[in-house]
């Protein structure tokens, strides 16, 4: 017997490790070779080119014209210098993934040929890009979007087997000024929390005149081998299965991940690293997940900008060298019901130009006291806009792995720690209440000098809440293992620069009272513990008992992507990210569009991929199961026997028709439903169409498949099994 799934077993048989060379002996020997670094500039460019670039880096000066032509020929010659023919603007459409339109150096003036790369060329493009989506700001009569040049990434060569090219980092924005891609949101939030954080680190520290947020994004995916991931066909097109049985041992044991890492996975573990490392990713973590066959790399955190960036090459590059593997990388959040799923654990804080991080506590009162102003700061804004962070990290595969017993809940709350806790507790009792000098309150009485030891003791971790203090950061551990960081990234920096920027207003308006600066901060940090108690939780955040306290405490708890995506436009988010500068009114809301509309279309084909193979696969193996037994009866009969002796092949047909009708039924509602939905106009209606009416129908479907696969024989189940999928050979 041979169908899709044996074939490809068989194929496996074993799959050696593939060997790779490192460069070198040293990481550092070779991290960066293929960036256009400092080093790389310094070398390839003339002096004013080179400041030129620096200052653009440092204060988002604009570049000139001229100097941009002188930038474009050292760049040139350093790609050429490393084998480059083409160069291609690099940038991240709301599709979720990266886009590239390749175009080489070379020029011909007559008979001569020659290498050329223009000012113009490096600083601004117009790629064909009529089917990026643009949630209707782009009509097809202005379809025009051009991609600029963000000097804050270096432009980096990327090696393929036959030939290398040159990418240059960029935003893309429609030929009307309006955002229609990844990056030039994340850049204005930056902006935006550097234009006010700056102001309120300066209550304490004069020398602080620039404030980047940091990021350091952890990886979680799984791995497949090719084989078996291309005999299925719903992981192919969805990146998911939309059907199996749960292998008889799954996680239960837990040993996967202390176990070692398997030698195969091990040398593609070594091989995409050592490509990150040439394109200046400083990967710094590797290691086995909970799940079977899942793992997690982490680089070294990074300023925002480039960390995001970076793990967008990262995840392009990973799926690149797995292929030389026979491993396909699976970043979707949740590939296998009832088996741990995938986050982006986004570790953020904010670092200032005197290179202080300013959520890490200090040795001193003074420092603390800024320390905490931050903290506080963070906590209120996630409170005020904690529906709005939801919204952020919303999307259909994210959706099955928020809420399970394994990821954190759809429910928005801040772990801070026992330590901290107690020190915000002990300033909500004290201030206010007991009089005090200023330094009373700053050092003595509220304990704070002395929160640094054990700030960063890692028993103090709580791995159940989305949004925990781990000591000099926080991690935002909702973040989906698709995603772009960008989208939760831009609305985390919205929200706290927004809340810095009524910070400073509320203290200042108190200093303007003649109330000590000191003794201002501290009232108004006072006035946000108390009302942001709500959002605080230390408890487990995969208990049902939370969803319980969570409604008690009115927390909103929002489980699918299309209710989560409304906080994105209401008024109060409109203005936000009006008045930050982030997007305007008509952006918000084409964003808003796109995001529903990947939604639909992600449920589309799944419901599609679903009703194709319960058809063509798995009814037609159960309809030869059931025949096979009906001969079975037949020939049981034919020999004389009675209905008691195959009772047992009886109840199985039985069963067998049972299932088979209710896939059959299922699949029929579901395209009835599908096609009801397709006629609704309404975006968003669509959308809620999809979540609830066509959606359900692929866990009904899914139930009885499932129970099919622990019928029918074996040697005719043509679906590759879950314990076949999550075992490496
Ligand atoms: P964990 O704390 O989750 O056990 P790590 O200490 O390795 O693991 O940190 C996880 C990630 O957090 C790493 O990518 C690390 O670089 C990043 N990180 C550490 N400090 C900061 C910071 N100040 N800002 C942003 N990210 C940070
Ligand atoms: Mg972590």
């Amino acid at each position: 017997m041979s169908n899709v799934r044996f074939r490809a077993l068989e194929s496996l048989n074993s799959r050696p490790p593939v060997k790779v060379e490192a460069p070198s002996n040293k990481i550092s020997d070779y991290f960066g070779i293929n960036v256009f670094n400092n080093e790389a500039m310094l070398k390839f460019l003339p002096k004013n080119a080179y400041k030129a670039v620096v200052s653009a880096i440092e204060t988002g000066e604009k570049i000139d014209r001229k100097i941009a032509n002188d930038i474009a020929h050292g760049m040139k010659e350093w790609a050429i210098s490393k084998g480059a023919k083409h160069y291609t603007h690099w940038f991240q459409p709301l599709t979720g993934t990266t886009a590239e339109k390749h175009d080489s150096f070379f020029e011909m003036d007559g008979e001569s040929s020659f290498e050329h790369f223009s000012g113009g060329s490096l600083v601004q493009q117009e790629p064909d890009a009529s089917s990026f989506p643009s949630g209707g700001i782009r009509n097809t009569f202005e379809a025009r979007g051009y991609t600029a040049w963000d000097p804050g990434s270096p432009a980096f060569i990327m090696e393929s087997l036959n030939g290398k090219t040159l990418c240059i980092p960029t935003i893309y924005v429609s030929y009307t000024g309006e955002t229609l891609d990844n990056k030039a949101p994340l850049l204005k939030a930056q902006h935006a929390l550097n234009t006010a954080a700056v102001p309120v680190a300066q209550y304490f520290d004069k020398d602080i005149t620039r404030i980047t947020p940091t990021l350091g994004i952890e990886q979680e995916y799984f791995l497949v081998d090719t084989a078996l991931f291309h005999a299925r066909p719903d992981m192919e097109v969805t990146g998911r299965t939309l059907f199996g049985h749960a292998p008889a041992k799954g996680q239960q044991l837990e040993d996967h991940y202390f176990g070692s890492i398997p030698s195969r996975v091990n040398a593609f573990m070594h091989d995409f690293e050592n490509e990150a490392y040439k394109l200046g990713i400083p990967l710094k973590t590797r290691h086995n997940e909970v799940a079977p066959c899942q793992f997690e790399c982490a680089p070294l955190f990074e300023e925002i900008n480039l960390a995001v960036d970076h793990n967008q090459l990262l995840m392009d590059l990973m799926d690149k060298v797995a292929r030389r593997h026979y491993f396909k990388v699976l970043f979707h959040e949740k590939p296998y019901a009832g088996i741990n799923g995938s986050g982006k654990h986004n570790n953020w804080s904010m670092s200032t130009n005197t290179g202080k991080n300013l959520l890490s506590p200090g040795g001193n009162p003074k420092s603390n006291l800024m320390f905490l102003t931050f903290f506080i700061n963070t906590i209120k804004a996630v409170y005020e806009h904690a529906d709005l962070l939801r919204a952020s990290i919303a999307s259909a595969p994210n959706d099955h792995r928020l809420g399970a017993n394994e990821a954190p809940p759809a429910i928005m709350s801040v772990f801070l720690g026992a330590q901290l806790s107690q020190v915000l507790d002990d300033i909500e009792k004290k201030v206010g209440t007991v009089k005090m000098s200023i330094e009373e309150k700053t050092a003595l009485k509220l304990n704070i000098g002395k929160i640094p030891e054990i700030l960063l003791d890692n028993t103090d971790r709580n791995r159940t809440s989305p949004f925990a203090f781990t000591g000099n950061k926080f991690e935002f551990r909702a973040v989906g293992s698709s995603a772009n960081s960008s989208g939760p990234m831009v609305v985390l920096n919205t929200i706290v620069a927004d809340q810095l920027r009524h910070f400073r207003e509320a203290v200042d308006a108190l200093i303007d009272k003649n109330i000590k600066k000191d003794e201002a901060i501290l009232r108004v940090l006072r006035e946000y513990i108390v009302e942001t108690k709500n959002i605080r939780f230390e408890g487990n955040g995969y208990s049902d008992e939370w969803v319980e306290e969570a409604k008690r405490r009115g927390l909103s708890n929002y489980k699918t992507t299309p209710e989560a995506l409304d906080a994105y436009v209401t008024p109060k988010s409109l203005k936000l990210f009006e008045e930050n500068g982030i997007f305007s009114h008509r952006e918000t809301e084409a964003r808003h569009e796109i995001m529903l509309e990947t939604y639909i279309k992600k449920i589309q084909i799944e419901s599609r991929v679903m009703g194709d193979l319960a058809q063509n696969h798995i009814i037609p193996a159960a309809f030869r199961y059931q025949n096979f037994m009906a001969g079975c009866v037949n020939k049981l009969q034919n020999c004389g026997l009675k209905e008691d002796s195959y009772a047992t092949q009886l109840k199985l047909i039985r069963d067998i028709s049972n299932h088979i009708s209710h896939i059959q039924t299922g699949v029929d509602e579901m395209i009835e439903e599908r096609k009801k939905a397709n006629k609704i106009t309404d975006v968003r209606k669509r959308a809620f169409a999809y979540c609830d009416k066509v959606r359900p129908y692929l866990d009904v479907i899914r139930k009885h498949i499932d129970k099919l696969e622990l019928i029918v024989d074996d040697e005719m189940w043509p679906i590759v099994k879950y314990r076949e999928l999550v075992t490496i050979r």
